[in-house]
């Protein structure tokens, strides 16, 4: 992999938005990712494993928990420093940011939102700090986009619950030391349980051959007879509800991260355009190759000033889950068409791991189907203009 050159875009001047605290903390992530990530993850990802080297610097940008108040060790900011967090984490790899994203939103969000005060404090600052790492399962084989039809149940067994089921696609599963699992009770209403790995007949076999996220791991949670104590239950929630409040924080966290894969490659491909000569002048010379880096910068600037007011919106409490699934739709596709333009502009480099933007492409066949794929999110702005439930 080259050294990283990024510099990042910022067509309309959007920095004038910012307060001195959300640069600072963008230019910590963005010096870490430089030093840290850069290095690293294309072999990581040509390998196919998590780099367990990097937790320590994610809690240490305040990546984990970055608006978890600092009483429960998280970074007590703002929600626009949490996106330009996501940001600055998937410029530098997408699987690296959805580790961030599931401690932060799917693992901590629950704990501190549902949880009671002894299980915020026997869990969150350890969160934080990276000494425990989260999973979140909702998926499950048969109940992908329609997560309320899901099996995995508990029984009440007087002194503790039993929980069985299964659930698959579980990012950080097969390393996670607890797993925020969503389980319906004896009345089919669902319940957030923490599962603890170690404990008799939980196990998170791992996913293989993914060509995408390869330095994020995944993988299942199967539950045979599981004892959880009944003191594991998230006592302040219930419903389907739950589960989808944390996605509406994960998927905020999406749509910030997606514009900083985009701009890897709209910064990657803008380099490269200088460099390459053919037909003796730089291919960025050509009005064809000018049209994909214009078109580029256009919808990066779009994401971003779409980004930064949901933030604001979401600092004051009053975004929408339409509103957030219509922003990681949109910037998600943003990014990946942005991919795969930006591929092409590199010819035959561009599919190499001398550059990153392949490998971003990849991982963005992912992002653009968890969380809520483009389809289901669709329908979600559907229903929210038009009243009408498109779903069934
Ligand atoms: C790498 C990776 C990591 C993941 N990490 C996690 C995790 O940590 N935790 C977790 O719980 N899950 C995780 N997921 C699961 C992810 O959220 C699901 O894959 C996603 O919700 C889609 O479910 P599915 O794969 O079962 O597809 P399906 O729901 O089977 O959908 C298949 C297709 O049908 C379409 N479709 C479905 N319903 C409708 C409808 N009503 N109308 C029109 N079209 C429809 C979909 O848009 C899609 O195109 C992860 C997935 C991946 C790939």
């Amino acid at each position: 992999m080259k050294p990283d050159l990024f510099e990042s875009p910022d067509y309309f001047g959007l920095d004038d938005l910012l307060t001195e605290e959300h640069k600072l903390v963008r230019a910590a992530a963005r010096e870490w990712v430089k030093r840290e990530v850069s290095p690293i993850i294309e072999d990581a990802a040509q390998k196919a494993t998590f780099p367990q080297s990097i937790v320590h610097g994610l809690a240490e940008i305040g990546a984990f928990g970055p608006y978890i108040p600092e009483t429960y060790g998280g970074a007590g900011l703002d929600q626009i420093s949490y996106g330009l967090i996501m940001q600055e984490i998937e410029r530098g790899d997408s699987g690296v940011r959805s580790t961030a994203s599931v401690q932060s939103s799917l693992v901590m969000y629950p704990i501190y939102a549902y949880g009671n005060e002894d299980q915020r404090q026997k869990y969150l600052p350890k969160l934080a700090s990276g000494e425990l790492m989260g999973c979140f399962g909702l998926t499950e084989p048969d109940h992908g986009s329609n997560p309320g039809g899901m099996t995995t149940n508990y029984k009440d067994m007087g002194d503790h619950f039993l929980l069985n089921g299964a659930k698959m696609w579980i990012s950080n599963a097969p390393f996670a030391d607890i797993a925020i699992v969503w389980a319906k009770n004896d009345e089919g209403r669902i319940h957030g349980l923490i599962v603890e790995r170690g404990m008799e007949g939980f196990s998170t076999p791992e996913t293989h051959n993914k060509w995408s996220l390869r330095a994020s791991a995944t993988g299942e949670l199967i539950f045979d007879n599981v004892k959880v104590p009944k003191h594991n239950l998230l006592p302040n929630k219930s419903g389907l509800g739950g589960p989808l409040g944390c996605l509406d924080s994960a998927r905020y966290g999406i749509a910030w991260g997606a514009i900083g894969a985009a701009m890897d490659c709209y910064d990657t491909a803008l380099r490269y355009s200088k460099e390459r000569i053919q037909f003796g002048k730089p291919i960025g010379q050509f009005q064809l190759q000018q049209k994909k880096l214009a078109e580029m910068i256009t919808e990066i600037t779009k994401a971003q000033l779409m980004a930064w007011r949901l933030g604001v919106l979401k600092n004051e409490g009053r975004a929408t889950s339409a509103q957030i699934s219509m922003a990681k739709r949109n910037n998600v596709e943003m990014a990946i068409n942005i991919a795969r333009e930006a591929r092409q502009m590199l010819g035959g480099m561009g599919i190499t791991g001398d550059y990153p933007i392949m490998r971003h492409m990849m991982n963005l066949e992912s992002v653009i189907t968890y969380e809520g794929t483009h389809d289901i999110h669709l329908l979600i702005t559907g229903m929210d203009i038009t009243g009408l439930n498109g779903f069934k």
